[in-house]
Parts: structure tokens; C-alpha cells; sequence
């Protein structure tokens, strides 16, 4: 019998019209979601369990929001393109931007399909191929400044616990590794996730491992999510979140201290707030950095040091992040 989280996994919606028909949203209400399914690349996708948490005909609910298609994402604009942060792999799967850690696009599968994604018109690899991994690990060997990993994607998590196993083993080998660093939608998603064998896994790597969930907004946490990182904080990981400013859902001083505060009540230290990135399709999410920066300076007059995620925007181009506050 499947594990009650892969279960969950393909329980989904992936079109707006089950979308629209579950969260009963009214015709006049939907006329902005409704689409012809050729001219989306990037399909719909959420875990029914996870539109439990959308609240019944609000058709502007900050959940549904993020995963429900909006026409918008047809229009096409000058300053946004389909690379927004230009990324480039030495090796398939492997982006080695800074000199101390390399990212890795283990996988191209998410628990969710977040319709600002800035891989969301390129999202086409999946898990990466054994050719390419031995490569990597090769390349991280000989290069012995590189003390962290990080694990993106994709969703690591979405791997089964085989997978990250398989992985984690290897890196394991790697003497001058400090830190595996594992960016993931899936733990708020899906908490479930966090299996007593996964935690196994992690409890005996003999690096640091930092969990980075990605939550934007506050309705998105739940019992069960503060359940697992409770787990995952008792065998010693750090767990950070990133959210990412988008117009309608989280762009306003009170829904962020919320955030924060509650994120900090689960055990999570809130870590970065990224401006958007200006992917094709995603102009509709904007906040201008102007706004960005007044919001910045409510929350810090609000909330203590620790609490405040700096805000960063990625430059096209650039090698490293723009941090702005
Ligand atoms: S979970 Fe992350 S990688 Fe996947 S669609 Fe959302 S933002 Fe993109």
C-alpha cells in the first residue's frame, strides 16, 4: 500500500474547471480562469487535500491565487522572458553560480504547480539523469571550496525516499562538505512527507541539513505542518522559509507580520522575501520595489530582528542576489 503523502500526490486537480467547480465559484466570478487547455504549458496542479485549505467561493482567495491559471498569463510583455535569472549549467542539472555551493535541479516535479514560478516555462526535465549526477559528484570533489549543496528543482522532496537516500549517500563521501541545503514546497503542502523513514535518512547524514520551505501566506500553515518540523527540528535540522511578494496575496505589512510571527511559532525562521521574478506570464503578481521597500519598513518597526526576511531580488545576468533590505 502506497504511503499516505504519495496518496495525496495524485489526488490532484489539474485543470480550472474541477478548480472552479470544487471551490463552487460562481460563473460571473470565473469568467478570468477560463482557458483553452493547448495554450497552457504549464498545467494546473494542486493535491485536492490542499484546496481544503481555500476558502469555498472566494474567488480571491490567497491560496487559490498562486495554483489556479488566470487568462493574464497569455499576455505577453517587453521586460519579462522565459530564463529571468539567465541560469546556466556547467553540467546538466548543476548551476555553480557562488564559489562555496552549487545548486542542484535534482528533480523537475512539484507537489504544486505556484503559477509565478520563474521555471514555469522551461519545466520540462525530471529526475536528473545518472550520467549527469556522477559528473557533478566529480566535479564537487575536485573542487574543494564547495562546502554546500543545495538541493532545488523542482520539489527534492517529491523524490521517494530511495531516491534521496541514493543521493544523500553519495555526498556523503564528500569530505569538505558542511551543509546540504534542500529548498522545498512540498513539507507545507504535504507534511505528510516527513515519513519516520525519511527523517531515518536525514538523522544519519554527517553534514548539517537546511530546510527551506516556501510559504507566502499564513492560511497555507497548518497543525500537521508544525507536527513534522517539530520532528525535523528534534533531530537537529534548521528549517527556514521564502516567500516570494506577489500583488494580491501576501503584498500588505499585516498579512507578513502574520506570517512571520506565525512561522516562528511552528519553528520556522523566516529567511528571504523575494521581489518577483520577471518570468512570461507572471506580470499580474508584481509589486514594484517601491512598494516592497514601505512594506519593509511597517514590518520592521513590528516585529523583532530574527523575524524580518531581507528582501532580495535576482538581476538578470547577475552572479549573486540583490539584497535590498
Ligand atoms: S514548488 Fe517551486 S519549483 Fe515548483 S512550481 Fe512552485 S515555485 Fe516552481
Amino acid at each position: 500500500m502506497k504511503e499516505l503523502w504519495l496518496q495525496q500526490l495524485t489526488n490532484i486537480i489539474n485543470n480550472n474547471i474541477d478548480f472552479i467547480k470544487i471551490l463552487k465559484i460562481n460563473k460571473k466570478n470565473s469568467k478570468q480562469f477560463l482557458y483553452r487547455q493547448k495554450n497552457i504549458f504549464f498545467n494546473v496542479k494542486i493535491p485536492i487535500i490542499f484546496t481544503k485549505k481555500i476558502e469555498k467561493t472566494n474567488y480571491k482567495d490567497p491560496i487559490l491565487l498562486q495554483f489556479i491559471f488566470n487568462k493574464k498569463e497569455l499576455i505577453i510583455h517587453k521586460k519579462y522572458n522565459n530564463n529571468p535569472l539567465n541560469e546556466k549549467f556547467i553540467i546538466p542539472g548543476m548551476i555553480h553560480k557562488y564559489k562555496n555551493r552549487i545548486l542542484i535541479l535534482i528533480t523537475g516535479i512539484c507537489a504544486v504547480h505556484c503559477r509565478y514560478c520563474f521555471r514555469k516555462n522551461t519545466k520540462q526535465i525530471n529526475s536528473i539523469k545518472m550520467c549527469h549526477w556522477n559528473q557533478i559528484i566529480n566535479y564537487i570533489k575536485k573542487n574543494s571550496e564547495i562546502n554546500e549543496i543545495i538541493f532545488s528543482g523542482g520539489d527534492p522532496l517529491i523524490l521517494n525516499d530511495k531516491k534521496i537516500d541514493f543521493f544523500i549517500n553519495d555526498i556523503k563521501t564528500i569530505s569538505h562538505l558542511k551543509v546540504l541545503r534542500i529548498h522545498t514546497r512540498i513539507v507545507s503542502i504535504l507534511p505528510e512527507r516527513i515519513t519516520i523513514n525519511l527523517l531515518k535518512i536525514f538523522s544519519k547524514c554527517n553534514f548539517h541539513i537546511v530546510i527551506v520551505t516556501h510559504i507566502n501566506h499564513y492560511n497555507e500553515i497548518s497543525e500537521e505542518l508544525f507536527n513534522k518540523i517539530s520532528l525535523l527540528r528534534k533531530i537537529g535540522l534548521t528549517i527556514l522559509n521564502q516567500s516570494v511578494l506577489l500583488k494580491n496575496i501576501n503584498d500588505h505589512d499585516k498579512i507578513l507580520i502574520k506570517l512571520s510571527n506565525t512561522l516562528f511559532s511552528i519553528g520556522i525562521i523566516p529567511y528571504y522575501l523575494h521581489l518577483l521574478d520577471k518570468v512570461q506570464g507572471s506580470k499580474h503578481f508584481h509589486v514594484s520595489e517601491n512598494k516592497a521597500k514601505k512594506i519593509m519598513k511597517k514590518i520592521s518597526s513590528s516585529l523583532s530582528g530574527f523575524l524580518v526576511p531581507r528582501l532580495v531580488k535576482d538581476i538578470y545576468g547577475k552572479k549573486s542576489k540583490n539584497f535590498i533590505i
